[in-house]
């Protein structure tokens, strides 16, 4: 699409981008924002003050979400709300999220911009937390303002001991107050999130743009196994409780089991993992890993977590480890509104668009809205499909071009 039919403005969005990248940077293109971090808050601060550049009316609630508010012609209408998160993993990228906040901000400065007066109130937010690399769960902001926090969650404790709620209060949150930041239901229409694609199937389409269909839920388990510590040089193998034996069978089953049927796009994941005593002449006692799972049909999904559990019961009975599993987070697919992408498909005709449609593997915030409203999802082409990776790319073309069909989108749903 020749530029100059783009209505966003490109060059202040880039400039944003840009902008953004240098807080929490790490290397040339890292980025390393964890949540309600003192980066987090520094990025918090200056997205705030292009929101109000934007004409929002800009608060920080007691979740940790920054949240942007345009007034419509009917200041009681369920609100149309346009977002994502700025967060990042410990090791991440400049687009994660970014471009979603941005974006949003952007398409809302430019409806102000051409006069727009939307019959909603548009609400833009940054979701706080959406990640959930520092306290192991993620989607926090979003859950929060839907009323949707579990038993505990305040209690999770990140690497160095700090609990969320800490981490909140210091951040300027009033855990005590979460009740005055929460939405009441139906009191949002509904919700749209620009992301980067995070996988390669937009780039093997040759597409910049694509319009999401639903996304596969993620299973997230934490599992424990319990040998008996010993001294490396003088415990006879036959007669050693290895935990980190034992946990090395499960990781390599469950690398099996999502691998069983190549045509599936189910994936499975053992990202962190900690050994007690982690003592090079000690026997492991203690291992603790977590898995992800994740698919879009829920039934394949159930039976490859049915069989890791059946793996894992039989390999701990060969090592003579105990074991527990917790779950920590079970989503099912959702599945995007098709009035939205309905919505989406003319607004991308518009423009000489021809976005294919695809699934998503990864989470997003759009996840818990899905339980609130109808949502739809954008995605925007990223080079070779890395993320949660410094060198996680997206062109700043595609990006404008995912922001212009965001904007078009939101045009369409707020004036009727
Ligand atoms: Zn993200």
């Amino acid at each position: 699409m020749p530029e100059q039919t783009l209505t966003i403005n490109k060059t202040r969005l880039e400039e944003r981008i840009h902008k953004l990248a240098e807080i929490g940077r790490i290397g040339e293109t890292g980025v390393s924002r964890l949540a309600l971090s003192k980066e987090d808050k520094q990025a918090v601060e200056i997205v705030k003050g292009w929101m109000e550049e934007a004409g929002l009316a800009a608060r920080i609630d007691h979740f940790g979400n920054l949240i942007g508010r345009l007034e419509g012609k009917k200041a009681e209408a369920p609100v149309l709300m346009l977002g994502s998160h700025i967060d990042s993993q410990p090791y991440g990228g400049r687009f994660d999220g970014v471009i979603g906040v941005l974006g949003a901000i952007e398409a809302v400065q430019t409806l102000q911009e051409n006069s727009v007066i939307p019959d909603m109130p548009i609400e833009v937010a940054a979701f706080c937390d959406e990640e959930g690399a520092r306290f192991n769960k993620g989607l926090f902001g979003v859950r929060g303002i839907l009323g949707k926090l579990e038993e505990g969650e305040l209690d999770r404790k990140d690497k160095n001991g700090i609990t969320r709620r800490d981490a909140l209060l210091s951040f300027g949150c009033d855990p005590e107050r979460f009740k005055e930041s929460e939405y009441a239901p139906g009191s949002i229409s509904a919700y749209l999130e620009l992301h980067i694609e995070q996988g390669p199937v937009l780039e093997a389409k040759d597409a910049p743009v694509g319009i999401v269909t639903g996304i596969s839920g993620p299973l997230w388990l934490t599992v424990e196994l319990e040998g008996f510590a010993g001294h490396a040089g003088s415990v006879p193998m036959h007669m050693r409780q290895d935990a980190l034996v034992g946990a090395a069978k499960v990781i390599v089953a469950l690398n099996d089991l999502a691998s069983e049927d190549p045509s599936a796009p189910t994936v499975g994941t053992v990202g962190s993992l900690k050994v007690f005593p982690d003592s090079r002449n000690i026997i492991p006692e203690k291992v603790m890993f977590t898995v992800d799972l994740r698919d879009i049909q829920m039934e394949r999904r159930n039976i490859i977590e049915n069989q890791l559990r059946k793996r894992l019961h039989l390999i701990c009975e060969d090592h003579g480890l105990t074991y527990t599993v917790s779950e920590d987070t079970n989503s099912e697919p959702r599945y995007c509104s098709e009035d939205i992408m309905k919505t989406m498909r003319a607004a991308s005709k518009e423009i000489g668009l021809n976005a294919p449609e695809l699934m998503s593997g990864p989470f997003h915030d759009a996840l818990a809205m899905s339980y609130e409203c109808d949502y739809g999802m954008i995605f925007v082409r990223c080079k070779d499909g890395i993320s949660h990776n410094p060198k996680e790319f997206s062109t700043m073309e595609d990006i404008s071009l995912g922001t212009e069909l965001l904007y078009r989108t939101a045009l369409k749903l707020a004036v009727k």
